[in-house]
């Protein structure tokens, strides 16, 4: 086993290829709907949003997709990121276990998110679009879309959820610093932030009403495509750049693998991103990791949430996904990891939860907030309030190992830095976070909204 502390790639040892795992899973991931007909959607109904390379993408049989090199060109100012074994952590929670995070904060925005904005912005850009619209929860996906539309000459404009453009105005300078205009959510700039408003003049917003937003002006303008920097497949497609070099890395540290991969969900793309090559790895037998996914208990799509179809937004444009939802219309309470305010799952995720290929647990954010304190005071980094989600995930597991004396290997998704949070940070120290478990009450009341699919 390797005494390095950061274990590191060459350059030159970037991945050539994103890594597709539809080809490898058991079954087929249920289609797309049509909301209107609830026939399978095709290409043409996603061509108003999406240039033909993604939307070939979303639907690839291929097991990878070469990355073109004017991304992996991009890639390279941050990529290869390092993956850390977190001796410090592991001392300080006495445990056999062996604990390495794979660091995604070194990225200009900070997180995981650039690894698809440059690729989606390269396919518009070589589409002739002209702008890119979206919605940003915490401002790390607008942050990451800014930059990224910056490098490929498109403008870039981004709905900000209410709740996060107030708590954290420097990624709104962040975005507007990279050249996009930033609004925040629900505005007056569009039908659906309009129709929301009128209902609830104070309304905090959500990602879904975000959507919403970005997806009308997206539908509604011949030059401007709309773009989403989780759930989809194509997304996820994307972030598989990150698990990819971590199993270079585990290999070139003498791991042979993972016992356990722990990664936050939001959307579900950095968990995805880290833990699918691994996936491959177990679908083909050579290794059998325990895969798990960390939400939050107050968004908790996949522990409470229901298998089955529903909008990507909360107005109800978009075509209808199979996935964990907690119901289109959720609006959930203003926790602290904006990033992790999603009413659904990505497709899938949501679809290798009911394969019985991973797992998933729901924890509170005081917890998540104590593991992020004993994270920065060992390890240093100070992670952004979505991975302190992973982080008590694999505490709560190194417990385990030093009770079991298991020495098992974890490998956690860290997938960015907190330097934005530290709002969050301040209000945790001061003790005012408090815990919130979202009801299964109001999930059944919402998800009496969703449409039933035979
Ligand atoms: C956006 C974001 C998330 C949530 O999105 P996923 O698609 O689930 O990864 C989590 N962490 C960070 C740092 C993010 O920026």
């Amino acid at each position: 086993m390797t005494e390095s502390t950061k274990i590191l790639l060459e350059e030159s040892e970037l991945p050539t290829h994103w890594y597709n795992i539809i080809p490898d899973l058991p079954a087929p991931p249920p289609p797309v709907l049509h909301p209107g007909t609830l026939e399978p959607v095709g290409p043409g109904d996603l061509a108003p949003l999406f240039p033909m390379d993604l939307i070939l993408q979303e639907v690839s049989q291929d097991s990878y997709i070469e990355i073109p090199e004017e991304i992996r060109d991009i890639y390279r100012l941050w990529r290869p990121t390092p993956l850390y074994r977190a001796r410090r952590l592991e001392k300080d929670l006495d445990t056999p276990a062996r604990l390495y995070y794979k660091y995604e904060g070194g990225s200009p925005a900070g997180s995981h998110k650039p690894n698809t904005a440059v690729a989606q912005a390269y396919y518009n850009a070589k589409a002739g679009v002209r702008k890119l619209t979206t919605e940003t929860g915490a401002g790390q996906w607008g942050s990451a879309l800014a930059l990224a539309c910056g490098m490929f000459g498109l403008e870039c404009e981004v709905w900000q959820v209410a709740a996060s453009y107030d708590q954290k105005p420097y990624r709104g300078s962040m975005m507007r610093t990279w050249g996009a205009t930033v609004h925040s959510s629900p505005s007056e700039t569009t039908n659906a932030g309009r129709s929301i408003l009128a209902d609830d003049p104070d309304s905090p917003g959500s990602l879904g009403i975000a959507i919403s937003e970005a997806v009308e002006v997206a539908a509604t303008n011949e030059d401007v495509n709309y773009s989403l920097g989780s759930v989809l497949n194509h997304v996820l497609l994307h972030q598989t750049v990150i698990g990819q070099e971590a199993v270079a890395q585990l290999d070139k540290g003498g791991e042979r693998t993972p016992d356990v991969v722990i990664g936050c969900t939001g959307g579900g793309s950095n968990f995805s991103g880290l833990s699918f090559p691994f996936i491959r790895e177990k679908l083909a037998g050579n290794s059998d990791p325990t895969i798990r996914a960390v939400e939050p208990a107050a968004c908790p799509s996949i522990t409470k949430g229901e298998y089955r179809y529903d909008f990507g937004d909360a107005i109800g444009m978009t075509p209808l996904m199979k996935m964990h939802t907690l119901g289109h219309t959720f609006v959930p309470d203003p926790i602290h990891a904006g990033g992790l305010r999603y009413h659904g799952m990505a497709p899938l995720v949501s679809h290798l939860c009911d394969l019985g290929i991973m797992e998933a647990e729901a924890i509170g954010q005081t917890e998540c907030f104590e593991a992020a304190l004993r994270f920065a005071r060992s390890e240093g980094i100070i992670p952004a309030p979505e991975p302190t989600h992973a982080i008590a995930g694999a505490i709560r597991e190194a417990d385990r190992c030093r009770e079991s004396g298991e020495e098992k290997v974890i490998l956690i998704a860290l997938c960015g830095h907190g330097h934005f949070d530290m709002g969050a940070y301040d209000s945790f120290l001061a003790g005012e976070l408090s815990d919130y478990e979202y009801p299964s009450e109001a999930v059944s009341a919402a998800l009496e909204k969703v449409p039933v699919v035979a």
